[in-house]
Formats: C-alpha cells, structure tokens, sequence
C-alpha cells in the first residue's frame, strides 16, 4: 500500500494522509484551528488557541455551511 505521510498545517505533526477525515489537517480540532485563525484574520486578533466553547461554536458553522452546500447539491 502507498502511504502519504503530511504534516498538519496546524500543529505540524506527520499524520496518514487518507487516513484523516479531515485532511489536509490531522483532527478536526487542528481543522477548527485553522479555521479560527482564518475567521480572526478579518478582525486581526491573534488567537493563540481556542476554548471549547469557541471550537463547538466554529463546528456549528461548518455544519451549517455544510448543510447549506448538500441542500444546494441535492
Ligand atoms: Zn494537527
């Protein structure tokens, strides 16, 4: 089998790449992270990590822009 080992974007560690559900990063927690960070450009605050209560919020907007997109696609 041909193995694609990468390093998160986030935390940098080297993970299976089509091992991950939420490559290119190695959890969703590191994906959340970067998206954080993505989000928090816009209002230039540097985010050094984000609490809990900031990762369920950030998931729930994935979700719904997930769910957005499928309705659009079905
Ligand atoms: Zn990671």
């Amino acid at each position: 089998m041909k193995t694609s080992q990468v390093s998160c974007p986030t935390c940098k560690k080297k993970f299976e790449y089509y091992s991950s559900e939420y490559r290119p990063f190695c959890s969703e927690k590191c994906r959340l992270i970067d998206l954080g960070q993505w989000l928090t450009e816009s209002y230039t605050v540097p985010v050094q990590k984000l609490s809990e209560e900031e990762a369920l919020t950030l998931e729930h907007l994935v979700r719904e822009k997930n769910s957005d997109r499928d309705s659009h696609d079905d």
